[in-house]
């Protein structure tokens, strides 16, 4: 998330079998990435917050912790791009996964140039729309009662309740902010120049935020669906 450019990000990775994790450490390190590799979810979470990684790739079969969760406390603790790694072909835990804030996930076995491309495209993603810094910009917005904080990855309700945002939910929230009242499209929504690996994944983020934001997610008001062309925040903001 704040590297100036995507070749000497830190990556840290999370697989318990070693040659596995060779191989994917050998890969990004051949490639530009400096690399991490830990073996429990434990002592990945530990380096996590300690070493600031700009990118996790993260094994959901683990033998301390549950992958999802390992993903859950990183995102709580210390917001980052997350890339899955999944030997199982189970829908439900990838979209699960994604739900959870990671960014795209990769089935095993993998071609380790196929992970690789798959990080730069995520990095890419972040470069794009990198974190403000201590700029002029505006940082927190106002809109519905809510209050959005951008650097903090925050959203307090009417009701003064906290919730934590993924990286990946923010940018979108973000994104939508900035043009209230409008219809965006996958596109605009994901930025102009990079294909989703996925194209699922604009849905997943937005029914995400719908949770956090929406009285009833199935009927929204805040964000709301146009069928056929995108998606549409519906109120006024007031950025300060
Ligand atoms: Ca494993």
């Amino acid at each position: 998330m704040k590297p100036a450019d995507a070749s000497n990000a830190l990556i840290h990775v999370l697989e318990d079998e070693p040659e596995i994790g060779r191989l994917i450490c050998d890969a990004l390190t051949e490639y530009g990435f400096r690399s991490e590799l830990s073996g429990t979810g434990r002592q990945f979470l530990q380096r996590a917050r300690q070493g600031n990684p700009d990118l996790c790739i993260i094994d959901l079969g683990l033998p301390d912790m549950d992958g999802m969760q390992v993903v859950r406390e990183l995102q709580e603790k210390q917001p980052c791009a997350v890339l899955i790694l999944t030997g199982r072909n189970d829908v439900t835990d990838r979209v699960l996964g994604l739900e959870l804030g990671a960014d795209d996930y990769i089935v095993k076995p993998f071609e380790p140039r196929e992970l690789v491309a798959r990080v730069r495209s995520i990095l890419r993603r972040y470069l794009r729309n990198p974190q403000p810094e201590a700029t002029t910009e505006p940082q927190t917005a106002r809109f519905a009662g809510w209050l959005f904080d951008i650097q903090r990855l925050t959203l307090q309700s009417p009701e003064g309740r906290e919730t934590h945002l993924s990286a990946a939910e923010a940018g979108l929230l973000t994104t939508l902010l900035r043009r209230p009242n409008k219809i965006l499209n996958r596109e605009q929504l994901l930025g102009e120049r990079d294909v989703a690996p996925f194209d699922r994944s604009i849905d997943v983020r937005i029914s995400r935020l719908r949770r956090k934001l929406e009285e009833d997610p199935q009927n929204p008001r805040i964000i709301k669906t146009v069928y056929g062309a995108g998606y549409m925040l519906t109120a006024s903001v007031d950025w300060s």
